[in-house]
């Protein structure tokens, strides 16, 4: 919500740029993160935002779903919208799949994955106040007008470069103007003779101003392989921003600012009691047995201490800050879909997990033919090949409450690199 106003993205990412190469450019990595999850988690972290839509092109939904979706969840995500033949028809049916009751609609590229919510909230701001707005930047170069002549191109005229601004998306609209300005556009008589390469010039052409905020010089669309470069070195430079603490020159040692090690290690621990009516889940598998363990959300011990371990390493709390039990929303909750939001925390902080090892501690059931499923469902949730996930389990030799059946306890140590310096 904004300013009592429901916001929905739609997230055009239906075209099909070809400059970066053969590869698709929303699904290269950007510091190990496909581009268009990078733009999806802006959108999905805005606390402005309340739903998403993304716009496809026909055929890429699996890919969307493999690389996008299963590793960074959109809880935020009403639904894909296949694309059509143009970027305004890709839009268009985007804009038919967004929620009646949304006032303000912005449209941003998948190709921009560094905007931020200052820039967020100033489109917001002003689409709310006007009805329509867009962020701009000055041009750095002198633009000429051309016409074809028989040796290529001539110049014709020379605009002034003060009277001209280069725009960026997020472009924001009050949704019922958004929708008329497409319905105008597209329905009327020479609707097949124009061409639009924003949503602003749409309503434009319905003769309703469009008002210009700031935009930003890091607010890159990628189009050619160095944008991807320069990207990359932006998102080091955010992150390296983020961890500065101030120098102090005169300050004692134990006050110098602490400079995190490369690689990081984290321990987790957790103990669920034995209970009935409930499904035994372990490693985000069901395992057949006659009693379940007790828990606010699907109780899987074993995920909840890789979860400490993974939020320890880099000292971001335990999973009781993250996802208390006293909240509804993590009620029976799948553990291993948490799972999947503290990865995602870890990428946010620069960090991603090199290994897993973990002990199920439990007298019984037999738990042996279900490891290969636990190493398989945590790897994946977490981005690993199940050979960095190792899961073991142990009876305790009949001592302690592991032994007298009344609970399963699980311990797990996790290692961690830091993305940013070492470039993943
Ligand atoms: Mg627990």
């Amino acid at each position: 919500m904004y300013d009592q106003k429901k916001v929905a993205v739609i997230l055009a990412a239906a075209g099909s740029g070809k400059r970066m190469g053969p590869e698709d450019k929303l699904y290269l990595p950007l510091e190990g993160i496909p581009v268009l999850a990078r733009s999806a988690c802006i959108m999905e972290d805005c606390s402005f935002v309340d739903e998403i839509v993304v716009s496809l092109r026909s055929g890429q939904e699996d890919r969307f779903q493999r690389e996008v979706t299963d590793r960074f969840p959109l809880t935020k995500l009403r639904c894909v919208a296949l694309g059509g033949a143009e970027r305004t028809d890709s839009v268009n049916a985007a804009l038919n799949a967004v929620s009646d009751d949304v006032d303000l609609v912005l449209i941003h590229d998948g190709a921009r994955p560094l905007a931020d919510e200052a820039l967020i909230q100033r489109v917001l701001e002003a689409a709310s106040r006007h009805g329509a707005a867009v962020p701009a930047v000055p041009l750095k170069d002198t633009v000429k007008t051309v016409q074809p002549c028989a040796e290529g191109l001539v110049v014709t005229a020379t605009p002034d470069r003060a009277g001209l601004r280069a725009v960026q998306t997020p472009q924001g609209f009050d949704a019922s103007l958004l929708r008329d300005a497409y319905h105008q556009c597209l329905s009327g008589p020479d609707a097949s003779k124009l061409s639009f390469t924003d949503d602003a010039s749409l309503v434009e052409a319905i003769g309703h101003p469009v008002y210009l905020v700031e935009g930003s010089e890091d607010n890159l669309k990628l189009t050619t392989p160095p944008d991807l470069e320069r990207a990359a070195s932006i998102l080091r430079r955010r992150a390296e921003a983020s961890k500065r603490v101030p120098d102090r020159p005169s300050a004692p040692e134990s006050m110098q600012p602490y400079r995190p090690p490369l690689i990081r290690t984290g321990i987790g621990y957790d103990v669920h009691a034995f209970a009935h009516d409930r499904k035994l889940i372990l490693g985000g598998v069901e395992i057949p047995y006659e009693r379940g363990l007790d828990g606010h959300s699907d109780a899987d011990v074993l995920v909840h201490a890789i979860m400490d371990a993974l939020l320890g390493a880099c000292a971001l709390g335990d999973i009781g800050q993250h996802f208390p039990d006293t909240d509804p929303a993590y009620r029976g909750a799948d553990s291993i879909r948490l799972l999947t939001l503290v990865v995602r925390l870890l990428h946010k902080e620069g960090w991603k997990p090199l290994n897993i090892d973990a002990i199920i501690i439990a007298q019984r059931p037999k738990l042996a033919p279900h490891i290969p499923g636990m190493r398989e469902a945590i790897a994946q949730a977490v981005g690993l090949p199940a050979g960095g996930v190792c899961v073991k389990a142990s009876a305790t030799e009949h001592l302690g409450f592991e032994s007298r059946g009344e609970g399963i306890a699980a311990q797990a140590v996790v290692t961690e690199e830091s993305a940013v310096t070492r470039g993943c």
